[in-house]
């Protein structure tokens, strides 16, 4: 048998280390038929691995009981089914829980599950780090190092759902699947996608596709792109009003100015087959977007499209020279936009005494773009 598939980021790591096989987290049922086509074997056998490794969390050829002998040995051979370490695990006082997942290289990621009364929501991560840089988020000061692959990305499921079920409490159910941990999904398009596909595969974890939401800061061209490709939620990360403020917040808006951004919204709306309501997350900084100037533009912006909006109280961290917006600036900034008829949800924060709410993911991440070094001192005298 030879293995042939293996996608650029698999492929080096596998190069590093001494046996070089094929993890079957990285494939997608595309993948798997392909795969399985090369060996000379039927194109059924993907739905028993997928089923196997997904649905039953089976890690070992030998116990996939309706597969050929000599198959298992084959894969066994060349194949394996490799899942992230848990580095740690810790649980909120509200429920939530956090896990810190070590990659093969060394750096360290994180997933955050979010449970509530009817739904149980898992938070993925797509890159180590991020590049963007984003002025209010604890992830963006750690850096870059590089682009999750698709099983580094599925994996984040598959553990969460494997210890999850360990825990026998109700309501511990993963429904919901929001890409929005560390890192710009739609930066990391093809393995995000590939993942995505995964999750909604009804022999993997048969998520709906209302139930997966991929989040991004508005990288215009992979918003086209993935509206031709698959249905689910899509989440922008908003964050400003005007193109002045939302430079200095969300530095991508020099590339993808809010007009460009925008027309994308409504690109993507029309084009998607279930049209489902764009979310759009604003996180609340005290006096520097929380105004009633802010919210006027914000009605404006929000005219003509099925949009929701989500207002997060922005989550402190150490040196990030901004304060969560008061009591009262929240309530008057979400009775201006109801009353502009914009539904509007005022985010819970979770998980706050374990680091895992909204951009407190941090993990520990080799820089590789240098940013870390400007953060070593809080930034204070930081304009606002
Ligand atoms: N890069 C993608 C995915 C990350 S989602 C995106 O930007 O959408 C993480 C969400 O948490 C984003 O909406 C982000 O803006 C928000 N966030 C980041 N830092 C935060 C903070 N300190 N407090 C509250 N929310 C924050």
């Amino acid at each position: 048998m030879t293995i042939a598939y293996l996608q650029p980021d698999t492929l080096s790591l596998a190069l590093r280390g001494s046996v070089q096989k094929q993890n079957l987290l990285d494939f997608d049922r595309e993948a798997f038929e392909a795969w399985f086509a090369e060996m000379g074997e039927k194109s059924f056998r993907a739905t028993q691995l997928i089923k196997w490794i997904h649905q039953f969390g089976v890690t070992d050829f030998q116990q996939m009981n309706n597969l050929p002998k000599i198959l298992r040995q084959s894969l066994e051979q060349n194949a394996t089914v490799e899942n992230l370490q848990v580095a740690s695990d810790a649980l909120s006082a509200d429920g939530t829980r956090k896990w810190l997942l070590q990659l093969a290289d060394g750096n360290v990621i994180e997933t955050v599950f979010i449970p509530e009364e009817s739904r149980g929501t898992l938070c993925i991560s797509s890159q180590a780090g991020c590049a963007l840089d984003c002025s209010f988020c604890a992830t963006g000061r750690q850096g870059f190092n590089r682009n999750l692959t698709t099983g580094e990305i599925i994996s984040q499921l598959w553990l969460a759902s494997q210890l999850l079920d360990k825990d026998s409490k109700p309501g511990r159910k993963i429904t919901n699947v929001v890409m929005m941990g560390m890192g710009e999904p739609l930066l990391n398009f093809d393995n995000v996608v590939r993942a995505m596909r995964i999750m909604m595969d009804d022999f993997a974890y048969g998520l709906s596709k209302r139930r997966v939401t991929v989040s991004t800061a508005g990288v215009v061209p992979a918003m086209d792109r993935l509206a031709d490709m698959l249905d689910m939620r899509l989440a922008v990360s908003l964050h400003a009003t005007n193109d002045e403020l939302r430079n200095k917040l969300v530095p991508l808006n020099k590339k993808y100015p809010l007009k460009e951004l925008f027309q994308a919204c409504h690109r993507f709306v029309d084009k998607q087959k279930a049209r489902y309501r764009i979310t759009f997350e604003y996180v609340l900084l005290d006096g520097v977007n929380d105004k009633p100037e802010h919210a006027r533009e914000l009605v404006r912006l929000l005219k003509g499209l099925p949009a929701l909006l989500n207002l997060i109280p922005f989550n402190p961290f150490e040196g990030s020279g901004y304060k969560t917006s008061s009591a009262k600036a929240i309530k008057c900034f979400s009775e201006q936009l109801h009353k502009a008829g914009i539904t509007t949800v005022i985010r819970k924060t979770r998980g706050e005494d374990i680091d895992a709410a909204c951009g407190q993911l941090a993990g520990k991440i080799h820089d590789k773009s240098r940013r870390s070094r400007r953060f070593e001192k809080p930034r204070f005298g930081m304009k606002q």
